[in-house]
């Protein structure tokens, strides 16, 4: 089967590696890729994966590559083609592709859509409101004392919620969003949330339509310095399983979520057929949904997919033709921890173009697999190019020996202002 992976971070490595060792998969191109991809080669006949110079959101081009190599499954790792109705192109060209629809995916491209349809099916979630008028929105967060997250309602490169402590910093952040348009047209509307309190986790489900299958739980790690300090970034770091829900509680909290999710999908006519990714904040008054992702989760596919023992292309298969009540998933009963490596500046600015050392001893330590993000070749040297540069991944018989695996694999790799975060799954270990 040719297959093409759409994306170039650490969750698109992990996609493809995973498809890689699939037995159907008999060629595969990346677009547009990165480093680490490039050095993959599929299990079933050695050939190497290629990367191929296209944006993630040039859609014409993903089209016409798409039948020229006569690519017989796409699998969409991020959410801003599907926002833009990547998987609609494709199925109006008769191309199989994986991911949810334009319909769809406005689980994570509008906050306003996701926070109406979860009021509306009684799905359990923060106290909120949607505003356009920001005399309107400030009375609401008033009424919170100031402590809220205000929210851009479209996609926004994972910056558009900006938390508030108290009323002048909601004031402030209302302003900057709707009348500032520091989002531009994504900001026009704001949901403001109550501010949560509590353990927050990651929860993913993938679905076909009619059947959502519940992963086992993950927890991010947002913030860019030790103790969840600093700047919020795309996620520096992640583990699953976590211990803050027993195996019992998340089949019940998973099913009374997806279970009224599936049955508003039912009643709204949305076909999703991808992953749903709940983030859930873990308060004294139960488990409560922040926002829905559209998509696996950056850094939560690298250890969901070291963790899954399924075939991931019949996997994806089942999806998109509405199987998945007769597929089981199965998982490692290994834990996995992603420790994430950025470059020095991340999420502020930084520099690009420094060589990455050491990548070739970390490879070697047994149940490690290092997930390229922002890395690019220059001439026969690996090198930084983008903010998040890699994922250093391992299992572990429980959490604190994939934690000391990945860690021990952190330490052989070097490229000038590396940081990454000493306290990844500490949480989980106290
Ligand atoms: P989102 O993009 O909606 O996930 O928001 C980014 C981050 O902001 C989340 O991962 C949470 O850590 C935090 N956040 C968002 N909404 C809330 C809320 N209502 N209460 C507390 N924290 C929140």
């Amino acid at each position: 089967m040719n297959i093409l992976v759409i994306g170039s971070g650490g969750r698109e490595h992990a996609l493809v590696w995973k498809l890689a060792q699939s037995p159907h998969a008999t060629q595969m191109w990346c677009a547009p890729g990165n480093a680490g991809i490039a050095q993959e080669l599929l299990a079933k006949n050695f050939s190497p994966v290629e990367c191929v110079n296209i944006n993630a959101d040039d859609l014409p081009k993903l089209l016409a590559f798409a039948q020229e190599k006569k690519i017989e499954l796409t699998v969409v790792g991020p959410d801003n083609p599907l926002a833009l109705g990547v998987v609609d192109l494709f199925q109006k060209h008769g191309l199989q592709i994986w991911g949810p629809n334009q319909k769809a995916a406005q689980f994570e491209s509008s906050k306003t859509f996701s926070q109406n349809f979860m009021e509306k099916y009684g799905i359990s979630t923060a106290r909120a409101g949607t505003f356009s008028d920001p005399n309107t929105a400030k009375k609401f967060a008033e009424e919170l004392n100031g402590k809220c997250a205000v929210k851009a309602d479209g996609l926004a490169l994972g910056k558009g919620v900006l938390i508030c402590a108290n009323e002048n910093e909601a004031n402030k952040a209302i302003d900057e969003i709707l009348v500032g348009k520091s989002f531009g047209a994504a900001g026009a509307t704001i949901v403001i949330q109550e501010f949560l309190e509590g353990m927050e986790i990651s929860l993913h489900a993938i679905c076909d339509g009619k059947t959502a299958k519940l992963f086992p739980t993950s927890q991010d790690h947002k913030r860019a310095l030790d103790g969840d300090k600093g700047l919020n970034t795309g996620g520096v770091g992640n583990y699953s399983p976590t211990p803050f829900l027993s195996d019992t509680e998340l089949k019940k909290v998973g099913n009374t979520i997806l279970n009224s999710w599936l049955r508003g999908c039912a009643e709204e006519r949305i076909d999703f057929r991808g992953i749903l990714f709940p983030g859930v904040i873990l308060t004294q008054n139960g488990p409560k949904i922040i926002e829905f992702n559209a998509r696996f989760g950056d850094p939560e596919a690298q250890v969901y997919l070291t963790r899954l023992e399924n075939d991931l292309v019949e996997l994806l298969n089942a999806s998109i033709s509405g199987t998945l009540d007769k597929v089981q998933l199965k998982w490692k009963s290994e834990a996995s921890v992603c420790v994430v490596m950025v470059s020095g500046g991340y999420p502020g600015n930084y520099k690009k173009g420094k060589l990455i050392r050491g990548l070739d001893d970390a490879t070697k330590l047994p149940d490690v697999k290092v997930f390229h993000a922002g890395t690019a070749k220059n001439g026969n040297e690996i090198v930084t190019n983008g903010g998040r540069v890699l994922g250093a991944t391992a299992l572990g018989k429980d959490l604190k020996a994939a934690q000391a695996a990945a860690y021990a694999a952190v330490e052989k790799i070097h490229f000038d202002g590396a940081q990454f975060r000493r306290d990844i799954a500490a949480k989980a270990l106290l």
